[in-house]
């Protein structure tokens, strides 16, 4: 780790939306490949950068099941398993459930929330990003119950959906009410 004075070391080097690189642009700036309005001062949580990752125990019980179930279905196919029908019905659930475990633990979500100097930002898509003033801001908290982001704004009280946003990673919907509440504090302490 280098303690680098180079600028562009602490702004954003990728696009949150289209993963378009960065650099070298200016720091409020439309996105050359998506269109979208970005500040490279952000800090992004959730969308398609989320951390999930499966531990290597679970990710070689779901081969090593998949595989147990497709030998099954072949034996019953190749006739070596005549009278397996029932064993063969229960081999075809688990290989489905296996497959959907599978898919669901590759999800990334698209929508984040970024915390940029002006506002948090809250992109559930191109066509409809909020905009929330840091003035407006208060009380912000992780719900696990609810697995959400919770602050409020003006008076009313906002979510951010943990699935939607964190695919339902709780470290980081925490670390995302982490990061709101560090920044409003680093707001109050350095008022503009
Ligand atoms: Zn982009």
């Amino acid at each position: 780790m280098s303690t680098s004075t180079d600028p562009e070391a602490y702004l954003l080097a990728e696009c949150p939306v289209c993963d378009y690189a960065l650099q070298g642009l200016p720091v409020e700036h439309l996105c050359p490949e998506c269109g979208l309005a970005f500040d490279r001062r952000w800090w992004v949580y959730g969308g398609p950068g989320v951390s999930r990752e499966w531990s290597r125990s679970a990710r070689a019980f779901q081969i090593v099941t998949a595989i147990a179930c497709v030998i099954v279905i072949c034996l019953f196919l190749i006739k070596q398993l005549p009278m397996s029908a029932i064993l063969v019905g229960v081999s075809m659930v688990i290989l489905a459930a296996v497959g959907l475990a599978y898919l669901f633990s590759t999800y990334r979500p698209r929508r984040f929330i970024a915390l940029g100097p002006a506002a948090l930002v809250v992109f559930h898509g191109p066509k409809r990003i909020e905009h929330f003033p840091w003035s407006t801001i208060s009380h912000p908290r992780a719900d696990m119950h609810h697995k959400c982001v919770v602050f409020e704004s003006a008076g009313k009280t906002i979510r951010v959906k943990g699935y939607d946003f964190f695919g339902g990673v709780i470290y980081d919907v925490e670390r995302c009410a982490r990061g709101i509440t560090q920044y409003t504090r680093d707001l109050e302490s350095y008022p503009a």
